[in-house]
């Protein structure tokens, strides 16, 4: 494990960082403050990728992540970019974070902070499971504290540096991390609702509860204990406000330049980019010269494009991937219902069931969870007055499941339709944008989901397809597809560790 070595100051190197998402742009917030020289080249024409943004009509309306957990991490690549994140952009709580809304009718409101949330399942439930919860958060604290220093902020160079901090693996043996996830939350909670609150996350790792390792609950401890934020102007503001922070700290970003090659000396090591080259050829191709490349485009999809000959590692061509979704987001005439709020997840009768329809049979759920957002009702800048935004979000299998999407789509589109309006949310369209797997494909993510390799044991850590690879010496890569895993904190955490890894190289050729 590199990352926690302490570090002789590297040679300052030219780098070019293909990709302004958030991993791209933690990246070179980190290489700046090490001092090197940062050029970012997007292929859009905006920051944030799959945390972007439509704007129409009046509409801002995000188009990727909605929950935001975990700002301090945020915080820490403004820091890197030398900025006080509160000079770019502003974050409020999310509170209530959620509204769960049951089959049987119960509604419960997962609210910011331990005290309010004991209360608030005092009332929905009894006093004896308030107490479970503070139990759990207990449990999850420490967790978090185990994993986040030696498992997750942390570079691997081979699977025995997962043992090395022994003492956090016996920790971790001891909490139970190894145990079922489903079967851990089921000890601490006896109402099966709570249960379903408390473990859905596992879905953000591309895993039901039954199956996933209790060690993933840091996510439910990020989410449910850390708290949920949004910044003032909707997500895709965190990508615009850290390109500001960086291009402050001196980096180039260069918009609608997509990167056709990476290239490569006779070593094999990086020698820079080529933008708008042919298949064919170079011909009216533009190279910039580089050190080091850090690579922010779906892993998988970036060796097959743009590394051609280079072969992805095995797991990222034959590893399983996460479930995918169905994004509806929408500029609508009306206002919600009274009683929405922020985030509702409306949960479907049966739990284990639609998990296995969705990771296992790879078909829809035959009654659908679904996430409904309402950006505007909490920030009156992304919506004319009288209208609202509308994210609804169902997860659906991957392109490696068996739904015909060209042929589908439009029915299951109408289904889901039919169910937001039954619940109550305003349907009356005016800006409309709707993804599917073959739409996130097109995108460029691998098997046509925003998500990337599931968080299984074996797919997590040192078994991840690493950010480094010794055919490429000088290429390194940030993302959701490699270390240490997927959604907006994680990626900023790799940012930072691509960043160390930069150093090590510019150490090397020393
Ligand atoms: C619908 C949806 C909902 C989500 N919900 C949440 C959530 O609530 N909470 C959460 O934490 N996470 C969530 N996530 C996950 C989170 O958004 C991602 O894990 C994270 O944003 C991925 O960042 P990244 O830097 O790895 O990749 P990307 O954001 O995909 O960045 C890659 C960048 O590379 C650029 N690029 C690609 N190819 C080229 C090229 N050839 N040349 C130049 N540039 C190129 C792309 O345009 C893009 O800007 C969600 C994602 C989606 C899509």
């Amino acid at each position: 494990m590199t990352g926690r070595r302490s570090l002789r100051p590297a040679r300052p190197l030219e780098v070019v960082v293909v990709g302004a998402g958030l991993g791209g742009l933690s990246a070179a917030a980190h290489l700046s403050k090490a001092g090197h020289t940062v050029t970012i080249v997007e292929r859009e024409s905006i920051p944030g990728g799959r945390a972007g943004m439509i704007v129409e009509d009046g509409f801002r309306l995000d188009n990727g992540p909605t929950v935001l957990t975990m700002p301090n991490l945020l915080a820490d690549a403004f820091e890197a970019a030398g900025a006080d994140m509160a000079d770019f952009i502003t974050i409020d709580k999310v509170d209530p974070m959620y509204r769960a809304c049951y089959a049987d009718g119960s509604t419960l409101f997962v609210r910011h902070g331990r005290e309010a949330m004991t209360q608030e399942i005092r009332e929905f439930a009894s006093g004896k499971e308030a107490e479970a919860f503070g139990r759990f958060c207990d449990w999850l604290e420490q967790l978090y504290r185990v994993e986040m220093a030696h498992f997750i902020d942390a570079n691997f160079d081979s699977p025995l540096d997962l043992v090395k901090p022994w003492r956090a693996g016996l920790e971790l043996v001891k909490l139970g991390g190894f145990g079922k996830l489903g079967k851990k939350v089921a000890s601490f909670f006896d109402d099966e609702r709570l249960q379903r609150i408390f473990s859905f996350q596992s879905m953000y790792a591309g895993l039901a509860p039954y199956e996933a390792l209790s060690l993933y609950a840091v996510i439910t401890y990020m989410d449910s204990v850390e708290g949920v934020f949004v910044p003032r102007g909707g997500m895709h503001a965190m990508a615009t406000g850290l390109a500001a922070a960086v291009e402050k700290a001196g980096v180039t970003i260069r918009y609608d330049s997509p990167v056709t090659r990476i290239l490569r000396d006779g070593d094999g090591a990086v020698t820079g980019v080529e933008l708008g080259g042919s298949p064919g050829g170079a011909q009216g191709a533009e190279r910039i010269a580089a050190d080091a490349v850090v690579c922010n485009p779906d892993l998988p999809v970036a060796y097959r494009t743009l590394l051609g000959g280079v072969e992805a590692p095995r797991v990222a061509r034959r590893g399983k991937y996460s479930p995918s979704c169905l994004l509806w987001v929408a500029g609508v005439r009306g206002l919600p219902p009274a009683d929405a709020a922020h985030h509702n997840i409306h949960f479907g009768h049966d739990w284990d069931g639609s998990f296995k329809a969705l990771i296992h049979d790879g078909v829809r759920m035959p009654d659908p969870s679904i996430l409904v957002t309402l950006h505007s009702l909490d920030d009156a800048t992304l919506a004319p007055e009288g209208c609202s935004s509308i994210y609804v979000l169902e997860p659906t299998p991957n392109l490696d499941g068996k739904i015909d999407w060209a042929a589908e789509r439009e029915r299951i589109m109408g289904s889901l339709r039919a169910r937001v309006a039954q619940l109550g949310y305003p349907t009356d369209v005016v800006v409309e944008r709707v993804y599917d797997p073959l739409d996130w494909e097109a995108l460029g993510m691998e098997r046509g989901t925003p998500f990337a390799l599931a968080h299984t044991f074996l797919q997590t850590g040192p078994f991840r397809p690493n950010n480094v690879d010794r055919r490429v010496p000088g290429l390194v890569f940030t993302g959701s597809s490699t270390l240490p895993g997927v959604g907006v904190p994680m990626v900023l955490v790799s940012g930072k560790l691509a960043a160390q890894r930069v150093d090590e190289y510019a150490r090397e050729r020393r």
